[in-house]
């Protein structure tokens, strides 16, 4: 018999994978965990029944998480991961010469766990020494630093259960008061397809905040609708108008984010465009 992973977007549409055998399930303190193998994507995480991430694709999502932000900052030297506990967005992050530490800040430590495990291509950056991981909630240690990030990343799940906080204004504000001058920060923000509510308040949420907003997106095809969002709000630095270091980036490992990108990524659809004017 065939299994199927089933992942529902709306009563009338969602994303299925084909899926080869069952790894883990578990239900952790805060969410149901589910690693499995499938046939089109290779290993897959899931939380709350949605996709995280996948050996094929997570490429994508983890370098666009990173670079555009990285490459815009001069000198990014201390970083901070909110979610993101398979370790993608620290591994992509570690690939900047200039980032001396990198603060991880993850609730599930059961997350870590299994991604170590069963996902060691994208979690091995969280033994890095330059790493500190810690076992808690995003929402609170922003509140706790001030003016001492140069850079904040926000990988978290959709805005359900433990994540709900993370989408914010209260929350938004806390991460201007945690970055230092010139700081910059980008958040995760769904799809425009489906999701059009939630990128245009976060967007009207960040404006209030930040002096330079801009919205990017990237193809990830297990996510729902494939198309993806993100927000950045900046202290001074803005992405579309800093000079890149060019070679440095183009010797970059990277699989989906190019110099070129960069400057593509922030051309939205005319759709996408609506819902940040
Ligand atoms: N890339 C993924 C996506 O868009 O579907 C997100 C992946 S990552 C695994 C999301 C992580 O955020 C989860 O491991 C979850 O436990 C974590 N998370 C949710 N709420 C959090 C909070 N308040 N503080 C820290 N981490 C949180």
């Amino acid at each position: 018999m065939e299994l199927w992973f089933n992942e529902k977007q709306t009563e009338a549409f969602g994303i299925s994978v084909r899926v080869k055998e069952t790894l883990v399930t578990e239900k952790t303190e805060y969410q149901d965990l589910a690693i499995v193998d499938t046939y089109e994507f290779g290993r897959m995480l899931t939380l709350d029944g949605m996709v995280m991430t996948t050996i094929k694709d997570e490429f994508t999502y983890h370098e666009m998480m990173a670079h555009p932000i990285l490459a815009s900052h001069p000198n990014p030297r201390h970083v901070l991961i909110v979610g993101g506990g398979d370790g993608g967005v620290v591994r992509e992050v570690l690939k900047h010469p200039k980032v001396e530490k990198v603060v991880h800040v993850e609730i599930d430590s059961k997350v870590i766990e299994y991604s170590k495990k069963y996902l060691p291509e994208i979690a091995v950056g969280l033994s890095d020494p330059r790493v500190e991981v810690i076992v808690g909630d995003g929402f609170m240690h922003i509140h706790e630093n001030k003016n001492k990030y140069d850079v904040v990343m926000v990988d978290s799940t959709e805005p359900i259960g433990p994540a709900v906080p993370l989408f914010e204004r209260g929350f938004f504000q806390g991460i201007y008061e945690a970055l230092k001058e010139d700081g910059m920060f980008v958040a995760q923000t769904d799809n425009p397809w489906f999701k059009s509510d939630l990128i245009r308040k976060v967007n009207r949420d960040i404006k209030e905040i930040f002096p330079i907003t801009r919205l990017y997106t990237a193809n990830v095809p297990t996510y729902p609708s494939g198309l993806w969002a993100f927000q950045i709000g900046s202290k001074k630095h803005d992405p579309l108008a800093v000079e890149l270091d060019i070679d440095f980036l183009n010797k970059m490992e990277t699989k989906y984010y190019s110099p070129a990108i960069h400057k593509a990524c922030f051309v939205l659809p005319k759709f996408v465009e609506e819902l940040v004017k």
